[in-house]
């Protein structure tokens, strides 16, 4: 795609209309010119004032003193313009969230578990980096009837954009929480006895019901009541008539694995544990253990709840689900080319310039760094499409930006490419014949696709598509 074709209302670099939105020059009223020239027609502010001084550095010091004065007064720009400059106009990278991927999943997971299980969105952590609310309320209308956040902070998030769906916290939030959990209808995970009967007394005390989901230990050993010790939990909680269990959980550590051995132990408690609470006349409520590792690989473990996280993302959890369900990835990552220079043979790119160049490249810069998630430790080892071609990332890893180089040497089948100023590239994702995937990265860097996820999230702006 060249700098004329590209969507977003670009119109090519230096000619680019602005977006509705009034130029600096005519939108700032009447400037106040030093020496009481206006500007000559034709002529930018810039220039005029510049005329005015003479161009010397007496007129620059002075231009510079005048900017440095206060502005109150003088500021015409219409919020409600700014606002209007798209995020994707405003820094040229992004990531792209394939909604109709989110549904995919969602529909894929559910009818691989049956009508009768019920199906939790995990949405933590701004849903693994791909936007909290639109993958709830897309998931919501999928086929899942629950949501599953980290924190209280992340169910408010989905209340406040008016998410109706029950939200349960997976984990047990501080006592001190507790009012928003009950302003804003959200369960909490349980599993100390002094938070359950806080919880209880304060939700009678508002008149209402205290409704959670119990925690068990059955070996992860992160947080839970152990697997042997329900019967007793329970009965130190009993008393308090407010307290209301939904359901009871377990969560396992070895679902993704080829080793099965911890995984049935931990399966093996769990039912004992379900059993002993019958046994007591304790309704267990809802009974979940399985993460999209276990929803798909082990239809033994299903109960009446999958807790569908990574794959709602596109994302496999192990190589075993890679050929037991089709799953579409939800995330790609995009950016426009920033500046482009050629390198002459040598002369080093970035911090170290630990890469030099031949000589036979341009090199492109994008504005994606580190602190967008493109890990440093990719520096070198990752690639960039551009116009379905993959180019090497060279130098390392800035932290806002990171730059590519395009070889202008013709061999095989490679087009040559001539990069300019606006170009769209992917980071990550599928063009033409070359895809990048997030498991690519966590494979280069020694770690997993959901962190690799979570670091794109974290300041890049999203669109969905
Ligand atoms: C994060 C989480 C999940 C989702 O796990 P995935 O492997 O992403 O499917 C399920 N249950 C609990 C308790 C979790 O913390």
């Amino acid at each position: 795609m060249t700098a004329e074709e590209l969507p977003n209302g670009f119109t090519g670099f230096s000619r680019r209309k602005p977006n509705g939105f009034v130029p600096a020059s005519s939108a700032m009223g009447m400037p106040r010119y030093v020496g009481g020239q206006p500007p000559a027609a034709g002529k930018s502010a810039f220039e005029a004032t510049s005329a005015a001084f003479g161009g010397g550095a007496q007129g620059a010091f002075q231009y510079a003193r005048d900017h440095a004065r206060s502005d109150t007064g003088s500021m015409q720009f219409d919020p409600e313009k700014l606002r209007m400059i798209p995020a994707t106009d405003r820094r040229w990278s992004w990531t792209e969230i394939d909604l109709n991927a989110v549904r995919h999943n969602a529909q894929a997971v559910k009818q691989r578990v049956g009508a009768g299980v019920r199906l939790m969105a995990v949405v933590k952590a701004d849903a693994y980096g791909h936007g909290a609310v639109r993958c709830a309320k897309t998931a919501l209308n999928s086929g899942a009837d629950y949501l599953g956040v980290a924190t209280v902070d992340e169910a408010v998030e989905l209340r406040e954009a008016l998410v109706n769906a029950p939200v349960l916290v997976l984990s047990e939030p501080p006592v001190s929480s507790i009012p928003l959990l009950l302003a804003y209808k959200v369960m909490p995970s349980v599993y100390t006895p002094e938070f359950a009967i806080r919880y209880g007394e304060m939700a009678d005390a508002y008149g209402m019901r205290a409704p959670y989901h119990l925690a068990l230990n059955t070996g992860m050993n992160r947080i839970g009541v152990r697997h042997d010790e329900v019967v007793e939990f329970l009965s130190q909680v009993s008393f308090h008539r407010a307290l209301d269990l939904v359901g009871t959980f377990t969560h396992f550590a070895t679902a993704d694995s080829v080793e099965t051995l911890d995984f049935q132990i931990q399966t093996k408690r769990f039912i004992e544990a379900i059993a002993a609470m019958r046994a007591a006349g304790v309704d267990p409520g809802i009974v979940h253990a399985a993460n999209t590792a276990a929803a798909i690989r082990y239809p033994d473990v299903h109960f009446d709840m999958v807790r569908l996280g990574v794959g709602l993302y596109g994302l496999h959890p192990s190589q075993a689900t890679r050929t037991m369900i089709d799953l579409k990835p939800v995330m790609s990552v995009h950016a426009r080319i920033t500046d482009v220079r050629t390198v002459p043979m040598s002369e080093g790119v970035s911090y170290g310039m630990n890469y030099r160049s031949p000589g036979s490249v341009k090199v492109c810069t994008v504005p994606v760094g580190y602190a967008d998630g493109l890990r440093r430790g990719l520096s070198g080892r990752t690639d960039v499409i551009m116009q379905g071609q993959r180019c090497r990332q060279v130098g390392n890893i800035c932290m806002d930006q990171c730059m590519f180089e395009v070889d202008l040497r013709v061999y095989g089948n490679r087009r040559r490419l001539d990069p300019q100023i606006g170009d769209e590239v992917l980071l990550v994702g599928r063009g033409g014949d070359s895809v990048i995937t997030l498991d690519d990265m966590a494979n280069t860097l020694g770690t997993i696709n959901y962190e690799v996820a979570c670091g794109f999230g974290l300041r890049m702006t999203k669109v969905y598509v």
